[in-house]
């Protein structure tokens, strides 16, 4: 056996973990791989808590995306690049990093070539609950204190940025941005976003920066003060028909970012002709759609997932030219359990961000 062969090929670190759907988090051992020439090694700083994390860890995707336990959640990541591979261009050592939803995609068909790739036609490396193709098993995610990841899947984050309220960008900013930009959202548009959680308050932070006239849609009438601070121009207690009737057939754009079964067909009947809804929350269910609401106005019903490495560059670029950070709530990671049933109840302004130092 040479040398080279003796060489560790991975390193321990402290995480967080669910064993099974029904279980809490507690404390877990995960290995993470040595640096290949064109990894970075990142010391987790700040991981967001995604309502995904709570899907994903309850295996209530079972159908789609069963979970792999144990289960280490957490793709809203920023942290400080502590170790480099040989081949390493983009990042040195001590430079601020952040990674997202994923770790890797085949690189070689039409989707990732194009910069998509989120619809990678070989399914994208997610940054948890993935094949982990080093080590085995299952990636685990940011609820942790290091990640190795390879350069091409780590973005930079601008020293401009608080970097707890960066965290979310990864994934609620990202999954908004990019919508919000493919249909072209722009001045002189009346865009409409549903529900004011951790991906509801990033649309409309960025529907307001460019230039829509913004409407926020909410179950919950103590978010409007709120909703109107962070960039809505109306509010609309989505409960009280005649307030959805004001806005018959108004709306350009629509963003649904609820997390649960809810009826879509209330909002399809607010696009104008030709509008577009767009759904980005992930219920674990089918939702039933009126068909004759697309029929009539020629509307268009839509989905979107995350967004490319590409784009998510771009959209913290403009984060930093515009002073866009999510409102964010830091907590432990010893709080974790008890943040995910406050995340149920809506009780979150409005994303919680671990300081992943309380794994120490
Ligand atoms: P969140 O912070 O919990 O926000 C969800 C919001 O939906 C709540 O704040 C609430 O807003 C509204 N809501 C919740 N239950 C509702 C119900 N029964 N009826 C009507 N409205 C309800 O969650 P999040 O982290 O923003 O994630 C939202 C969804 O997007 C999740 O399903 C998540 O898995 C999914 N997601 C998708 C992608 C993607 O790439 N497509 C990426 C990330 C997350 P109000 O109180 O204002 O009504
Ligand atoms: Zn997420």
């Amino acid at each position: 056996m040479g040398e080279a062969s003796r060489q560790p090929i991975s390193y321990s670190a402290k995480a967080y973990a669910a064993s099974g759907a029904q279980t809490k988090l507690a404390p877990f051992s995960i290995p993470r791989r040595v640096p290949k020439p064109k990894d970075v090694q990142i010391q987790i700083l700040y991981c967001g808590v995604c309502h995904s994390d709570v899907h994903q860890v309850r295996d209530e995707w079972q159908n789609v995306m069963p979970t792999v336990y144990p289960c280490v959640p957490g793709h809203e990541i920023v942290g400080r690049v502590v170790k480099t591979g040989t081949a390493v261009k983009k990042f040195k050592e001590g430079d601020i990093a952040a990674v997202g939803c994923m770790v890797g995609s085949c690189g070689v068909c039409a989707n990732c070539l194009a910069g998509e790739e989120q619809f990678c036609d070989a399914v994208p490396t997610f940054t948890y609950n993935s094949e982990d193709k080093d080590l085995g098993g299952a990636t685990y995610g940011g609820y942790s204190d290091s990640i190795v990841v390879n350069e091409a899947f780590a973005l930079r984050v601008s020293e401009k940025l608080a970097l707890a309220g960066a965290a979310p960008l990864l994934c609620a900013g990202i999954t908004t941005y990019s919508p919000l930009r493919h249909w072209k959202v722009r001045e002189g548009q009346k865009v409409g976003v549903v529900g004011l959680g951790g991906l509801g308050h990033m649309a409309v932070k960025f529907a307001n920066a460019f230039g829509a006239r913004v409407v926020l849609f909410t179950t919950s009438p103590d978010k409007t003060e709120d909703a109107l601070r962070v960039g809505a121009h109306e509010v609309v207690l989505s409960k009280s028909a005649s307030e959805m009737q004001k806005h018959l057939a108004s709306f350009d754009f629509i963003l649904d970012t609820v997390s649960a079964v809810h009826d879509v067909n209330a909002y399809l009947d607010l696009l104008k002709r030709e509008g577009t809804l767009t759904l980005v929350g992930a219920p674990e269910t089918p939702i039933p759609i009126g068909v004759f609401s697309l029929l009539f106005r020629r509307r268009q019903l839509a989905g979107s997932i995350i967004g490319g490495i590409r784009e998510t560059q771009e959209m913290l670029d403009f984060c930093a030219d515009h002073g866009i950070t999510a409102d964010v709530e830091v907590i432990r990671i010893q709080q974790i359990n008890e943040a995910y049933e406050r995340l149920l109840k809506g009780d979150v302004k409005y994303r919680f961000v671990i300081d992943t130092a309380s794994l120490a």
